[in-house]
């Protein structure tokens, strides 16, 4: 598949998930890193949302509740470009009632091949890349040839 390039830009548009039994882990990385967080534009799931305003002292954009309909929100947002970066601490030890998604979120990430994070270790690598704090131009895949593929 054909790639070319988009301009992640310095102030970036960032999603932050987190399943009910890392609320607590994301909410301790977020008040560790609350300057840098605050200098970006989030969005959030409902309940995580609502957490991170008082975390970090600063407006969060805030969806649906992830159990209803606010993950494929965020997905939705992934697709058109607006959502730039994720950081999604899933819980790799319970089934969630949106599993499916769950999965669906991932995958649309991983498409459209924004930075994603599913843990603090990785969050934190994320958050401390030359790339954070200034433009990143990174490759998005061309879907032409899918978009034109042969049917019938
Ligand atoms: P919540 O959703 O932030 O509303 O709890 C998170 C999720 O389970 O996707």
């Amino acid at each position: 598949m054909n790639t070319s390039t988009k301009i992640l830009p310095k102030r970036k548009n960032i999603a932050i998930v987190a399943h009910d039994h890392k609320k607590a882990e994301m909410m301790a990385w977020a008040e560790k890193n609350k300057e840098v967080l605050r200098s970006h534009r989030i969005y959030a799931t409902g309940t995580t949302g609502k957490l991170l305003e008082d975390v970090i002292d600063a407006p969060v954009h805030r969806f649906k509740s992830g159990p209803l309909g606010g993950d494929q929100q965020i997905g939705a947002k992934i697709s058109d470009g607006e959502i730039e970066m994720m950081f999604f601490f899933w819980d790799p030890l319970e089934a969630q009632p949106h599993d499916t998604d769950v999965k669906a979120l991932l995958r649309i990430a991983v498409l459209y091949n924004i930075p994603l994070a599913s843990n603090t270790s990785t969050a934190d690598f994320l958050l401390n890349s030359k790339y954070f704090e200034e433009d990143y131009e990174m490759s998005v895949m061309d879907f032409d040839g899918y978009l034109n593929r042969q049917i019938l």
